[in-house]
């Protein structure tokens, strides 16, 4: 060990990373195709053995990657949710990391570390759901909840592994959705981290303290860069799952959930902050570190909370419904396929935006569209005109209407059956004040009128 403190050693991890990632990976998602010739050059080096262990539902091979041959077995796997590609590109830094580190030396890790132990990589366990970007395989199976039933070939395939490499430690890596928040703030959860149960009672065995401990050091390391960004996840029992069954072999399991970071939509961040962990987790593993934390430091660190964040968060929305008014808060959220959608109404004074609009003093215009009863060019002036006079979408044909606006627009067979803002209803209302239209909202988007 040539040194114990902890934060020198993170620096170190993290300038490696900054001087040696695979910088092709840096994108908004990764199929297949995109980490293969990064597969190749890690197989290149004499110290990786690559072998293919599997394949998925339709013949696509998954790949171990291995290293070292201690006899503390570490095994990770990535992507088994086909559309949560953030911690394979850092797997894969962590070995480039690792094998730069052959030469250079600057790691905290012993001389001898091979000697000690043996870390299996599984990055992108389903292929077919990275290649079609679902959570799901080509079965349309949640790989996730097929640790008890081992229907998919995926999950058979991890269970194998599990089984025959005998794991003490395993890291079950994925991403969260973007509006989880660590604890009861407005800072997006940028890891999230979980040692999970194996049982409903949620005890606490010697290699489920083990994980709890690892995970204290990780996040104390994470902490020099993301104060504010690390969260618990939630430690109810799940019955179908591979980490909670995982556990329940006696390995010390331990879940980390990639998450968003403000300005950064490849999750970069994320990607670095998987790394700096990992490598703190061997490090700890290996000198020990981990036997000075308690549970009370894995307790201090923030709830992962669910929904404390949105995409955009509009306040004070004042509307009518009959004869009523009333005032709510309006959220929206951004799917992958860009269609923005209301996702609550009411009090969100517990949530924030990373968008965020004060409707004050404005008034949502009951929701009306307009009938195309024949070919409409839709220029902006026309759109701008329609719109102040309170039409936010198109009823009919949408093949009659020519959207040359540059603005977003909405167009349904039929008309809305609502006519105020609705929860799951497409982000599109006019909004005025004592002067008329004011502003109207587009798919999300705000544009003066
Ligand atoms: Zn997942």
């Amino acid at each position: 060990m040539k040194a114990a403190h902890p934060h020198l050693p993170a620096q170190t991890i993290a300038s490696l990373w900054q001087a040696h990632h695979f910088s092709d990976l840096n994108k908004p998602h990764l199929r297949p195709d995109d980490i293969r010739p990064v597969l190749e050059k890690l197989g290149e080096y004499a110290d990786i053995d690559k072998r293919v262990i599997g394949h998925s539902c339709t013949g696509r091979p998954i790949e171990r990657l291995t290293l070292g041959h201690g006899p503390m077995v570490v095994l990770a796997w990535t992507q088994m949710h086909g559309d949560e590609p953030t911690a394979t590109a850092a797997v894969l830094d962590w070995l480039e990391m690792l094998m730069v580190n052959n030469t250079s030396n600057e790691l905290a890790l012993p001389d001898h570390w091979h000697s000690l132990v043996t870390l299996h990589i599984i990055p992108m366990l389903n292929p077919d759901g990275a290649q079609r970007m679902t959570r799901v395989n080509e079965q349309g199976i949640d790989i996730n909840r097929d640790a008890r039933q081992l229907q998919s070939p995926e999950g058979k395939l991890l269970w194998q592994q599990v089984l025959e490499l005998k794991p003490d430690i395993a890291f079950n890596l994925h991403d969260q959705n973007p509006y989880y928040t660590a604890g009861n703030t407005a800072y997006p959860a940028t890891i999230a981290f979980l040692a999970p149960a194996f049982h409903p009672d949620k005890h606490v065995d010697a290699p489920r303290l083990r994980a709890k401990q690892l995970i204290a050091c990780m996040a104390d390391t994470l902490s020099h860069w993301l104060p504010c960004h690390i969260g618990r996840y939630d430690d109810t029992y799940s019955l179908r799952s591979f980490g909670d069954n995982i556990a329940g072999t006696g390995a010390s399991t331990i879940l980390i959930e990639s998450g968003a970071y403000p300005n950064d939509p490849h999750r970069q961040v994320a990607r670095k902050m998987n790394v700096i962990a990992l490598q703190s987790a061997l490090e700890a593993l290996l000198g020990n570190l981990f036997q000075q934390k308690s549970l009370a430091d894995y307790y201090r660190i923030p709830d992962n909370v669910e929904d404390g964040l949105v995409d955009i968060k509009f306040s004070q929305v004042r509307q009518q419904l009959g004869s009523t008014d009333y005032i709510a808060d309006i959220s929206v959220n951004i799917d992958k396929a860009g269609r923005a959608s209301i996702r609550h109404i009411g009090d969100l004074s517990a949530q924030a935006g990373f968008t965020q609009i004060s409707a004050y003093h404005t008034s949502v215009n009951p929701l009306k569209g307009i009938t195309l009863d024949g070919p409409l060019v839709l220029d902006e002036k026309r759109y701008k005109a329609l719109l102040r006079e309170g039409f936010c979408y198109f009823v009919g044909d949408a093949k009659l209407l020519d959207n040359q606006s540059g603005l977003p627009c909405l167009c349904v067979a039929a008309p809305l059956s609502y006519t105020n803002l609705f929860v799951g209803a497409d982000a599109y209302w006019v909004m005025t004040d004592n002067e008329g239209a004011k502003r109207a909202v587009l798919n999300g988007l705000t544009v003066p009128l």
